[in-house]
């Protein structure tokens, strides 16, 4: 592992790196910006299940003050068995949720996964996700690099900041300049239990404000897996300064097709956003 050096910002990062005058460059979708005043929430299912599902949630996240409704219809799971309800819906999945992002007037975030499908991925969705997984798909980075959409770019749990905006470097030197950072956990071989999964790197959030003049969320959900945890770690990566978050959210969490552990049910959702309002405030942002 090696540190950010003067020269990886000169010769291997020009366009990831911070601008002289050390400010966020904002990445606007429809009417929402990313990295601007305002604390920006994208929440959703993990997994597009039906049509009346994701217009439900959307209008629900909408009303608790979501600001982009996130879903995924191709959905790379850990291992290849699926059951009946861990479907993933691919192109159909796609317009459920454009339609629900429609109805709702919220833009949608949608991970692709394959580089043959970023051309179709990209006709529906505002924002290409490009999961922890895929951080350092080089394929895959160049294509979403000239797809024309923000892109929202995870960071791999095993990478270093410098290979994160490395990964970054790759979408932004294909010409396209909206790329939206998130970081989702950091792999130890556990903290106080065996099954705990990532460790949220908050330290990342200042230190990419430090490096970077990309806009930097933060993945409460599939990083701590864990429902408890969700909110203490929403709530701390807004005070950390992270300019917004993407959450799971679920009408009934126990019952989702992917990821039940994790997901807030809509009360617990409305709760933390009356939370994250206040710590907004005391940051001198909006939400
Ligand atoms: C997701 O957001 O649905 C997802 C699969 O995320 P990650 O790449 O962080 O696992
Ligand atoms: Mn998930």
């Amino acid at each position: 592992m090696k540190d950010i050096s003067d020269s990886d910002l000169r010769t291997n990062i020009p366009l990831a790196s911070a601008r002289p005058d050390g400010r966020c460059t904002p990445v606007r979708v429809g009417n929402v910006e990313v990295g601007g005043n305002a604390v920006v929430v994208i929440a959703g299912p993990c997994a597009v299940e039906n049509d009346i599902q994701v217009l439900d949630i959307a209008r629900a996240v909408k009303a608790a003050g979501a600001a982009m409704l996130r879903g995924g219809a191709f959905k790379p799971l850990t291992f290849p068995y699926r059951n009946e309800r861990m479907y993933e819906l691919g192109e159909v999945g796609l317009q459920y949720l454009r339609a629900a992002g429609d109805a709702t007037g919220l833009p949608i975030v949608t991970e692709v996964v394959d580089v043959r499908l970023v051309d179709m991925v990209g006709r529906y969705a505002d924002v290409v996700q490009v999961g922890a997984r895929n951080m350092q798909n080089v394929p895959l980075l160049e294509e979403v690099g000239r797809v024309g959409k923000p892109v929202l770019l995870k960071r791999h749990f095993g990478a270093s900041l410098r290979d994160w905006l490395g990964a970054a470097e790759y979408i932004l030197h294909r010409g396209n300049e909206r790329v939206i950072l998130c970081e989702r956990g950091i792999v130890a071989p556990h903290t106080h239990a065996p099954t705990s999964r990532f460790i949220v790197d908050i330290q990342a959030i200042p230190a990419v404000r430090e490096y970077s003049h990309l806009p930097v969320l933060v993945d409460p959900s599939h990083s701590t897996f864990r429902r408890r945890y969700v909110a203490p770690i929403a709530r701390a990566a807004i005070a950390a300064g992270a300019d917004g978050l993407i959450l799971d959210v679920h009408p009934d969490p126990e019952r989702a097709a992917v990821d039940p552990l994790q997901a807030l049910d809509y009360a617990a959702f409305g709760e933390l956003m009356r939370e994250l309002r206040g710590i907004s405030s005391v940051m001198g942002r909006k939400l």
